[in-house]
């Protein structure tokens, strides 16, 4: 289904779903230091959002086992929480979905436990910087390929391998719609967006090969090369001259 312009009802429950998004993520980082198991964040953000009043999107979604997924150092996305203890110096990625009243909204950041490399603090900085260069050409008729085109300026300016295999996309009655939001593009291309929709822009970089391989659960994505990769993503609402950030506070 190609993501809905939103009724103002709805937007209203996507900002509560966000703010609560954000809430969890905020408490993340605050909590996710050296020697803290990945599971023990798993069960904060369970018991955080429960206590908001949200319900975790990620829980049972295509059978995932649990309500977020932690993706360390070489580890894309879609890491299954582990008793695994963070260390010093890692890469962590934590992402997250709230659906509240039905609407749902998906946010993702990445951190360094402790104190990281400069190499890595700079993956997770420029990463970020292209989530929002994606974001900051967002308006009313905006194409997909002028998002990608964004995204990919930044990131090739520091040649980092950008992930082509998995993309941003459509957001708000489920946790994917369509259309697809590539990290990568030409601008005047692709799917034309309108004001009032919801999209979530989830730039993925590596700081090596972009290629990526599937770990034997089925559902760690991981670097070909192990080398560090970052992941940024917010839900924003398009509007008719800008953006408005969901997942923010
Ligand atoms: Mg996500
Ligand atoms: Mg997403």
């Amino acid at each position: 289904m190609f993501t809905r312009v939103k009724t103002e009802a709805e937007l209203e429950r996507m900002r509560t779903s966000g703010r609560m998004l954000a809430t969890v993520h905020q408490a993340i980082r605050k909590f996710a230091v050296p020697g803290v198991t990945e599971i023990d964040v798993a069960q904060l953000a369970a018991k955080e959002l429960k206590a908001l009043g949200g319900t975790p999107t990620f829980l049972g979604y295509y059978g995932f086992p649990d309500v977020i997924c932690i993706s360390v150092n070489d580890a894309v996305v879609h890491g299954i929480p582990k008793n695994r203890e963070l260390k010093d110096g890692d890469l962590a990625s934590f992402d997250f979905g709230v659906t509240y009243e039905g609407m749902v909204t998906d946010s993702a950041f990445s951190m360094v436990i402790g104190k990281g490399s400069t190499d890595v603090q700079q993956l997770i900085s420029v990463t970020e910087q292209s989530m929002l260069a994606g974001i900051a050409v967002l308006k009313d008729g905006v194409m997909t390929g002028d998002i990608g085109a964004a995204v990919e300026a930044v990131l090739n300016l520091h040649k980092y391998g950008i992930v082509r295999d998995l993309v941003g996309h459509g957001v708000g009655h489920s946790l994917h719609e369509e259309p697809d939001i590539a990290n990568y593009g030409v601008a005047g291309t692709g799917k034309q967006l309108s004001a009032g929709m919801t999209i979530a822009i989830e730039p993925m970089a590596n700081m090596g090969t972009e290629r990526i391989i599937m770990e034997d659960d089925g559902w760690t994505v991981r670097t070909a090369d192990g080398k560090p990769s970052a992941h940024f993503e917010h839900t924003v609402l398009i509007t008719e001259s800008g953006a408005e950030i969901l997942t923010t506070l």
